[in-house]
């Protein structure tokens, strides 16, 4: 039998690491020992303190029933606590807090809310492809906003038409961003807060990279614009933070409305965080903020080893002190980004991400991920330079 796909799963972008893929298989099969830049999901083990607090908790009766829909009130308030400390910023934890099976479940599901067939949403380029996925989903329209690196990869608004203004009713942003690890500054962040309130647009700023910096001072919220919880809300994740993206849990924290919005979806679609996991993740906010400093160490030890690197190698690279990604220039004139991994893979086993495949405004440039060892990252140098 041979069944129809959705026409909303048609309109999704073909994959593009198929190919890629499927070199790996066969570098692999000729006996290479392949070292991966191509990993979004950090190497570095949860907290123990962290795993504890899941075992113990998922013995008790009360934690293997269905937990409430918007989270544990336990774990909001730790997320309420924790961005007073961090951010300066007051959240009423009953209200403007919403738990999330991962982040990623909650940005999918957000237009459902509030983008109605035919709306317009305006998504990154390069970005993380939910954005794009979600807004299909719900029948919305997606709107590119080109992310250049003359604007240090922040958006345009001036850019933006006015009838697409007209029919714009959410927008995602991303900083520190996935794939360029560009950072957004209070600033900016109320240049947005300003734009979105005079075009009535939903800001919804993804912040999964929030605690992962290398530099000196962390990274602002966009929650701490002057009016952004009147316009809009945060996504964040505990699975960059603490090394969690095995557990699935992350938050919205903001404007009132929209987390009624997004929770009245969920509600109907799944049944909330495993509360033994929430008050993991409860402990991990309350607790394990040094974890956070530690990994950061490591990450700035191997930023510093791959750029250095790179740089011999005349990569021209896009100096960042956030995320754990680094985003480079296709060293080659006249490659794609694609044909320079394909290249790549097969003649080093160097897995690295095409820029292409986080859009068209992507390509000429390739992403390391700093999620392996430092010895193997200076293997791999060694292999790029021979
Ligand atoms: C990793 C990532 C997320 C999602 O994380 P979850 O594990 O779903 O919480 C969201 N946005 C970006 C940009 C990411 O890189």
């Amino acid at each position: 039998m041979r069944f129809n796909q959705s026409d909303r799963l048609k309109k999704l972008p073909v994959y593009l690491f198929a190919e890629i893929d499927k070199l790996k298989s066969q570098v692999k099969a000729r006996g290479v020992d392949i070292i991966s830049f191509g990993i979004g999901d950090p190497d570095l083990p949860t907290p123990e303190a962290i795993v504890e607090v899941l075992k113990k908790e998922s013995e008790i009766a009360v934690n293997q029933k269905y937990p409430s829909y918007e989270g544990l009130l336990k774990f909001r308030e730790s997320v309420s606590n924790w961005y007073n400390k961090r951010f300066n910023v007051s959240l009423d934890p009953e209200t403007e807090v919403l738990s999330l099976i991962g982040s990623k479940e909650g940005i999918g599901h957000l237009p459902l809310a509030f983008v109605n067939p035919g709306d317009v949403v305006l998504i990154p380029d390069p970005g993380y492809p939910v954005y794009r996925a979600g807004t299909i989903f719900a029948g919305g329209i997606p709107y590119i906003m080109p992310l250049k690196e003359e604007n240090d990869f922040l958006p345009d608004f001036s850019d933006i038409p006015e009838d697409i203004l007209k029919k714009a009713k959410l927008m995602f942003l991303n900083y520190p961003n996935n794939p360029t690890s560009a950072v957004a500054d209070r600033h900016f962040f109320n240049e947005v807060v300003k734009f979105a309130k005079k075009n009535k647009i939903i800001v919804a700023h993804d912040f999964a990279y929030s605690e992962v910096y290398t530099g000196e001072k962390g990274n602002d919220s966009f929650l701490e614009a002057n009016g952004a919880k009147e316009i809009g809300i945060e996504f964040h994740s505990l699975s960059k933070t603490f090394n969690m993206t095995g557990f699935r849990i992350g938050f919205a924290a903001g404007n009132e409305e929209i987390i009624n919005g997004l929770g009245a979806v969920k509600t109907n679609l799944d049944s909330g965080v495993f509360q033994a996991i929430q008050l993991a993740g409860a402990y991990g906010l309350d607790n394990e903020l040094k974890a956070v400093e530690d990994n950061n160490k490591i990450y700035k030890k191997r930023r510093e080893l791959l750029v250095g690197g790179l740089e011999k190698l005349g990569y021209k690279v896009y100096k960042s002190d956030a995320t754990f990604y680094v985003w480079t220039h296709v060293p080659k004139a006249n490659m794609t980004s694609k044909e320079f991994a394909v290249s790549l893979l097969n003649e080093t086993g160097i897995i690295v991400t095409p820029g292409s495949g986080f859009g068209g405004y992507g390509e000429g440039y390739i992403r390391f991920s700093l999620t392996i060892s430092e010895n193997r990252i200076k293997e791999a140098l060694v292999r790029m330079g021979g």
